[in-house]
């Protein structure tokens, strides 16, 4: 087969999301589909809405527009503040966009109005974590000036969090962002139709017994992708762990000394690790790099480690002696590994739908080599 490899199971990615609309319906919370770490797969996506999703969101134009292409019949929402120099491929294309700057607002509008169409809006508000959003001092001025422009409709209001600073949601920042559609509410009389709490991180929250209260979506990604929550990466009970692999082929395997000779410098992607004689090892060469993925973020099968990695090589040490030239290893992606490799032209998408895929297997064979699922 052909390597590098994502093996993507669409069985556990469509129960994954299942699992997480259907818990989350229960607390009046409905779930946006994130697709930016998929490329806007189309297969990932049908999945998604195979488990009902009440929307997709995504942080790239490109990928609405490929969706758009493929004829998905769903509500598609740009999770970004639109680039003011994309606002009219934003209203062409998406259904919704998050935003935080009058200036790109009355952009959308002036483009909405071109075409004749409504662009549904959510104002984004800043809660703490410091990436995107506007100070909540400030939003009744961005209501005003929002609901004065023509072709733009206001949906609602949301806030993300956890993802630069790693504020956690809690009680508090989630009431707080209840309170402000509760007043946009008094203030314009207005309906506020969403209220979108967040991002995976919010699940802690939005799973334990705290009152929901009037956050009403969230947004969810790595969490269906990976069945993990991002505050702790603990896996979520009940969702798959290992719905997406990375299989990559073995092209050298040598016995070497663990320490370099000669006189060392920088290495190609800065200071070169620690030096440490452990005698001769076993040390295999996989044909994956940074170029595929991202090396730091993948978990090796029982008796392999990498211990290094340039553009093209990954770089193994094996306890268990022999890695076979032209043998296979699968590594299990985290979620900034997921992102490089779906996004890598150089890694092949291999999607199969099965409950059953990932029996783990040992030994030298030419079969893959697979990580323990725990
Ligand atoms: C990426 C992103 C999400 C999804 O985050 P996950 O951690 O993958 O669930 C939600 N909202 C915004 C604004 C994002 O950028």
């Amino acid at each position: 087969m052909t390597a590098p490899r994502l093996e993507v199971d669409l069985y556990k990615i469509e129960h994954n999301a299942r699992v997480l609309v259907d818990r989350l319906a229960e607390r009046g919370v409905s779930v946006t589909g994130v697709t930016k770490a998929t490329l806007g797969s189309q297969e990932i996506v049908h999945a998604f809405l195979r488990a009902g999703v009440s929307g997709i969101g995504d942080s790239r134009i490109e990928n609405i527009e490929s969706m758009r292409r493929a004829g998905i019949p769903v509500t598609m929402t740009l999770i970004r503040s639109p680039m003011l120099s994309q606002a009219e491929r934003v209203v062409a294309a998406a259904d919704v966009s998050f935003n935080t700057e009058l200036r790109v607002l009355n952009d959308l509008s002036i483009a909405a109005q071109k075409t004749g169409r409504t662009h549904g809006v959510v104002l984004m508000v800043e809660l703490g974590d410091l990436r995107e959003g506007i100070m909540a001092d400030d939003l009744e001025d961005a209501v005003r000036h929002t609901l004065r422009l023509p072709n733009i409709a206001i949906k609602g209001i949301g806030t993300n969090l956890a993802c630069r600073s790693g504020v956690s949601p809690d009680a508090g920042n989630m009431a707080e962002l209840g309170s402000l559609a509760t007043s946009i509410e008094a203030t314009f009389g207005l309906t506020v139709e969403v209220v979108s709490g967040g991002n995976s991180a919010n699940l802690n929250w939005a799973l334990s017994d705290a009152d929901t209260g009037r956050v009403n979506n969230l947004r969810l990604g790595e969490s269906i992708l990976l069945g993990r929550e991002p505050l702790h990466r603990q896996p979520i009970e009940g969702l798959h762990t290992d719905a997406i692999t990375l299989v990559a082929e073995v092209i050298e395997s040598k016995i070497k000394p663990s320490l370099p000779w000669g006189t060392t410098a920088q290495t190609a992607f800065g200071e070169a690790g620690s030096r440490m004689d452990r005698g001769p090892v076993h040390q295999s060469i996989l044909a994956v790099g940074i170029q595929d993925t991202d090396p730091d973020g993948l978990a090796t099968p029982h008796g392999l480690r990498i211990v290094g990695a340039s553009s093209d090589h990954l770089i193994l040490e094996s306890e268990t002696g022999c890695l076979n030239v032209g043998s296979e290893v699968a590594l299990q992606p985290d979620y900034s590994a997921v992102l490089r490799s779906m996004t890598s032209p150089f890694v092949v998408k291999s999607y199969t739908f099965s409950e059953s895929l990932s029996e783990s297997r040992s030994g030298c064979s030419q079969d893959v080599l697979r990580p323990v699922q725990q």
